[in-house]
């Protein structure tokens, strides 16, 4: 396994992999490696011939007071992790290196940067699209591998790869869960041990919406019963509590028979801004109103 921190080494080991017919694929990670990355490597590496990681906290996706400063980089263990599921290269770039001086260049994935996320992070999004595009052109993957676990990044990024007629293919990877139902985020490193119990309420929330909308329940009515599981929680605040149309990320009103829906939340649990996500579909057959 190789560690490279410059671009333009990086950029010629890419094109030397593709000059020999070989695929890459490509897991871009902000480290703290954990399960959920790994899954995506796991499939990455099943499905192409090399393998190729980005460790790369990426300060333009934070935004001011936010925790990029305290962000955890425990680079060896990442590096031994990665060495485990066979990773061939990790490009491990310093901020430097990403942006060089007067560095002008944003990309902009408009409407879906701006819902959910977007709204309490303005910036982020704008963020995560700049740094995907140039790692894209750096790495210059076949197929690169995201993980629902940021639904709406993925959207973003996958809108951008239309967009903008990128030729990279992206996979969607399941969400990974600890055995209790949380979604398992380098950021739960933050939680003390009672907040990881409050933690949980985002998946129960999740789990009893989903029974809700499967059964025919209203949009309001779901949303007020995540609510009311949320606040019994002494130190969750709720940033949004969304029910969404998976591809345009726009609020749904009603949930029709067969429809399906992304819900999706962040919860602050202390100073930590957790969020997590569903897809639900609402079984066919069934109308809102009992005749
Ligand atoms: P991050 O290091 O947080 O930027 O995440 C890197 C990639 O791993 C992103 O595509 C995430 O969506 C994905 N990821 C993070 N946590 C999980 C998880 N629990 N399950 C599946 N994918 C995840």
């Amino acid at each position: 396994m190789k560690v490279i921190r410059k671009v333009s080494v990086m950029q010629k080991v890419a094109d030397k992999l593709r000059e020999e017919g070989k695929s890459i694929g490509f897991v871009p990670t902000m480290g703290a490696l954990h399960q959920g990355h790994l899954s995506l490597m796991e499939r990455a590496r099943k499905e192409n011939d090399i393998l190729i990681i980005s460790i790369f906290v990426n300060p333009t996706q934070f935004g001011p007071g936010e925790d990029y400063r305290r962000y955890p980089r425990p680079f060896e263990k990442d590096r031994s992790l990665a060495k485990k599921k066979s990773v061939h290269i990790i490009f491990y770039p310093s901020v430097s290196e990403m942006y060089g001086k007067e560095y002008s260049t944003h990309i902009e994935v408009e409407k879906l940067s701006k819902r959910l996320c977007g709204l309490s992070r303005p910036g982020h999004f704008r963020g995560v699209a700049s740094v995907v595009c140039k790692l894209f052109n750096i790495v210059k993957p076949h197929v690169a591998y995201f993980g629902q676990k940021d639904y709406q990044q993925l959207r973003v990024i996958k809108k951008m790869v239309e967009d903008l007629n990128m030729e990279v293919k992206i996979r969607e990877c399941a969400i990974v869960r600890e055995p209790d139902g949380l979604a398992i985020s380098s950021r739960n490193s933050y939680l003390s041990s009672p907040e990881r119990e409050e933690a949980l309420s985002l998946y129960r929330a999740l789990e009893h919406a989903k029974s809700l909308i499967k059964e025919g329940s209203s949009v309001s009515d779901v949303i007020s019963e995540m609510e009311r599981i949320i606040k019994r929680e002494a130190h969750a605040k709720i940033d949004y509590i969304e029910i969404v149309d998976p591809f345009t990320l726009e609020e749904v009103k009603t949930i029709g028979p067969g429809k399906k829906v992304l819900v999706a939340l962040a919860v602050w649990i202390g100073n930590t801004r957790l969020i997590d996500n569903m897809l639900v579909k609402r079984k066919r057959g069934q109308s809102h109103f009992l005749l």
